[in-house]
């Protein structure tokens, strides 16, 4: 990383993207990956320069993220942004929404924030009329936007697993419902939902989010069966854990010992959950829907 100064960047620059923006690119694109090697960054440095009609999969495609102010939300709406899309950054923290959407744009695409709550069917009806009213037609929905309430089942509140379904399970459907509203006239669209591996092997402390995430998955295969017809695709990630601020409050013993049940051996980065949603959005994947991609190091197979 040292490597490459900021100079020396600046004099291939062919695209007016900011430093940071590139820096950005460096850390999540692995130019340092975990075997230390630079092969997969070179390739990205050559495509990013060169910018070439062709080499980007989601060119002039419309994404709504929700919440993707940060976290894997944020990396996904980066990645996207990358492949040529345009993207709107829904998330109920309106603040970083808009810093992200202000990072993104800096990528030559257009991009903007929406202050959205997907558990209210209100918050959802308006947001995709903005977003209609800003880019026109919803190619890609992704669900991303969850959270966690974690204890024990005996000691869990009613309330913590009406927050969790609400926000994880019922805002997907409501965000789901609105967007095929609007891709069934276009007779083609893309939805992707952001599942997890405790879905399939459920997880002590999460009786609440393992249901939301198994909920998911039925979820998207009733709405590949119900909408392929009007070319519509729905399919799920499903990551294990990943470096996030979600992950990031475990104490270091829970960590060490998660890593032991990873055949691989490492945690996984939002970039590798990004990976799996960009193909899942690209033409590559057209063929593909009712299907799970798991991102998860072989902790589940
Ligand atoms: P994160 O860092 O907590 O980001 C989630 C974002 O969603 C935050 O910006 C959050 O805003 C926003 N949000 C929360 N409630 C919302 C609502 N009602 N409406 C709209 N936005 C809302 O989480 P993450 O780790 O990136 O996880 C993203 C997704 O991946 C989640 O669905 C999660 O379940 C799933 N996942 C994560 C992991 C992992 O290891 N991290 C593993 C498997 C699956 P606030 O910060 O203001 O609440």
């Amino acid at each position: 990383m040292k490597a490459f100064s900021k100079a020396w960047i600046n004099k291939f620059l062919i695209t007016p993207v900011s430093f940071n923006t590139l820096s950005d690119a460096f850390t999540s694109h692995r130019m340092i990956n975990k075997n230390g090697k630079y092969s997969d960054f070179l390739l990205y440095l050559l495509q990013y320069f060169l910018n070439v009609e062709g080499t980007v999969r989601l060119k002039d495609r419309n994404g709504f993220i929700t919440g993707a102010a940060q976290g894997i939300g944020r990396s996904i709406a980066m990645g996207m942004a990358r492949e040529g899309a345009n993207v709107a950054i829904a998330d109920i923290n309106i603040e970083s929404a808009e810093e992200t959407a202000r990072e993104i744009k800096k990528l030559g695409v257009n991009s903007f924030a929406i202050k959205l709550d997907v558990s209210s069917q209100e918050d959802i009806a308006k947001a995709f009329s903005t977003f209609t009213e800003k880019l026109g037609p919803v190619d890609i929905l992704v669900n991303n936007a969850g959270i966690t309430r974690d204890t024990l089942l005996m000691r869990m509140k009613e309330e913590d697993w009406d927050a969790v379904i609400n926000i994880n399970l019922k805002g997907t459907f409501l965000c789901s419902k609105e967007a095929i509203k609007l891709m069934a006239k276009q007779r083609q669209g893309k939805i992707i939902s952001i599942s997890s591996v405790v879905a399939f092997m459920g997880n002590p402390g999460q009786a609440n989010y393992s249901a939301s995430k198994a909920g998911l998955i039925g979820l998207t295969k009733t709405i590949a069966k119900e909408y392929a017809g009007r070319g519509i695709r729905a399919n799920a990630v499903a990551p294990g854990f990943i470096q996030t601020a979600m992950t990031e409050a475990l104490s270091d013993k829970v960590k060490d010992e998660m890593k032991k049940a990873i055949p691989l051996g490492t945690f996984g980065t939002a970039e590798d959950v990004t990976n799996a949603v960009i193909f899942l959005s690209s033409a590559e994947a057209d063929y593909i829907t009712g299907q799970v991609i798991h991102v998860n190091g072989g902790m589940y197979m």
